[in-house]
């Protein structure tokens, strides 16, 4: 059994040892924005990497796209962001604190009214700051950064930061179908930053206003787009779970009619148990023909398919899967993260929390990623630092183990601290060369879960590595 984790802990792990910090943390922070450290940059990269090599580089018949962030202004006015992408902002008059209206409400169990004109506080609404019921009525906000392109600061200067990617990929939707000679149903997918200025951003890096989405198109003939909405629902629940999610920590929200946008026919929110509650990773849309459709009418441009074998001619429909690295990222923290007791014969008992561990046990925390996920695949320590003979044999096996995995060397202190430093950063191996590896050319070999150490000859080491990670 895990016990409840708290953000402040898992924040201030991936502080110590580098994996999220605080962006521009010298000038005292910026709020909403951070930075990932030597191990969070590996752990996003194979997030990514896990998520391209299954969507793209499995499938012959989804191609991918890296389109600009700023784009022509129209684009957004065609997707209905310059006139609808706004949350409703309530702000205390007593003591200054800004809300999302609806997030708001959902914490006092009751929803955000909908009226002609925006939105409207139910009844009994209070800042849960200090409790005072003087709230602003919500006020429309467009999430959109503005900057200007060019050296004049006019109207006509005026661009966006992208709020997400998809939109590149409806725009360039006609090379990418002539260049790629691709048949309906197909998809292109994008990875790539996209931001937004959240009134509110909060849950640590869950709600930022710089983050990173995954984005695949899948362009359907309509029609059949139940049947793609439900296949990729199903896709992507079984990936989560090869990352090393387990199946009961992931929900699925399935949106019910009125929650729907006017254009789509579905839409399934792929939701993980974080420690703040249940809330979305991804989102899974049939969206009908409205994105191209609008392209199509602002752009003038035609988004039409052709279907030489049967001579139809339409504007394709569209799955879409939108999901947030940062969000998987957290979660995958999250869901590694564990404290125990461990005995001198490796006996394990989950600790208890602010307690001290019984006599003969210590504490370790162990982050248990997948290791296809972990940052670090592999340490290798000599077992001391003052023989040369040993230094140079671990330099060795740590060389070749370096052109294949992340690695990483460490000489200092006894081998069991050694071994929890790499526990804390979630390392599935560490490699010891020992007196014994002089003579026979074998080495320890330990994982991180079991704690079991075996002697493995060094020539299998990468095999055995592999392995793991396949
Ligand atoms: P939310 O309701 O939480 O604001 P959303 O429904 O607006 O999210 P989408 O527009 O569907 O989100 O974006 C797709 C994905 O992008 C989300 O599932 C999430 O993983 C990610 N995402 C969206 N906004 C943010 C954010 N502010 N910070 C981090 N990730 C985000």
């Amino acid at each position: 059994m895990k016990n409840k984790l708290s953000m402040e802990t898992l924040a201030s792990l991936c502080k110590r040892r580098g994996f999220i910090f605080q962006s521009s943390e010298i000038y005292g922070g910026i709020n909403g924005f951070w930075d990932y450290g030597p191990l969070g940059c590996e752990l996003k990269r194979n997030v990514r990497e896990a998520w391209w090599k299954n969507i793209v580089q499995h499938r012959e018949n989804i191609v991918g796209l890296d389109a600009s962030i700023i784009m022509h202004p129209k684009v957004w006015e065609a997707s209905g962001h310059v006139g609808g992408f706004a949350d409703p902002m309530v702000d205390c008059k007593s003591c200054k604190k800004r809300y999302k209206g609806d997030n708001l409400c959902e914490e006092q169990g009751k929803k955000l009214i909908k009226t002609e004109k925006g939105f409207a506080l139910p009844e009994g609404i209070k800042c849960t700051s200090c409790g005072s019921k003087d709230l602003t009525e919500p006020r429309s906000f467009n999430l959109m950064f503005k900057t200007f392109v060019g050296p004049v600061e006019d109207e006509s200067a005026i661009a966006y930061l992208r709020p997400e990617t998809a939109q590149g990929i409806f725009a360039q939707f006609g090379n990418v179908l002539a260049t790629s000679r691709q048949k309906v149903p197909f998809g292109i997918a994008q990875i790539g930053k996209a931001f937004r200025n959240e009134i509110n951003p909060r849950n640590y890096t869950f709600r930022s206003r710089e983050f990173e989405q995954m984005e695949l198109e899948f362009f359907v003939k309509p029609g059949s787009d139940q049947q793609w909405h439900d296949y990729w629902v199903e896709e992507r629940m079984k990936w989560y779970q090869s990352i090393g999610l387990p199946a009961e920590s992931l929900n699925k929200y399935v949106y019910k009619k009125e929650e729907l946008a006017h254009y789509a026919s579905a839409c399934v929110d792929i939701m993980y148990d974080f420690p703040f509650g249940m809330q979305e990773l991804e989102g899974i849309a049939a969206r009908g023909d409205f994105d191209l459709g609008r392209h199509q009418q602002f752009s003038g441009k035609s988004m039409e398919y052709f279907n030489q074998e049967t001579n139809e001619r339409f504007v394709p429909h569209v799955v879409e899967p939108s999901a947030g690295v940062d969000r998987i990222v957290l979660a995958l923290l999250c869901n590694a993260y564990c404290e125990e007791w461990i005995g001198k014969e490796d006996q394990v008992m989950p600790a208890e929390p602010g307690k001290q561990p019984p006599e003969g046990f210590e504490a370790r925390t162990v982050m248990r990623f997948h290791p296809k996920i972990a940052p670090v695949k592999v340490a290798v320590f000599p077992l001391l630092k003052n023989k040369p003979e040993l230094m140079e044999k671990a330099r060795g096996v740590f060389d070749t183990l370096q052109k294949w995995f992340p690695s990483f060397w460490d000489v200092s202190g006894a081998i069991g601290r050694r071994y929890r430093r790499q526990d804390e950063i979630g390392t599935p191996f560490c490699v010891t060369i020992d007196f014994d590896t002089l003579t026979n050319n074998t080495v320890t070999i330990r994982e991180r879960d079991s704690m079991k150490q075996e002697r493995i000859e060094i020539a299998k080491l990468t095999e055995k590595i592999h392995e793991t990670l396949a």
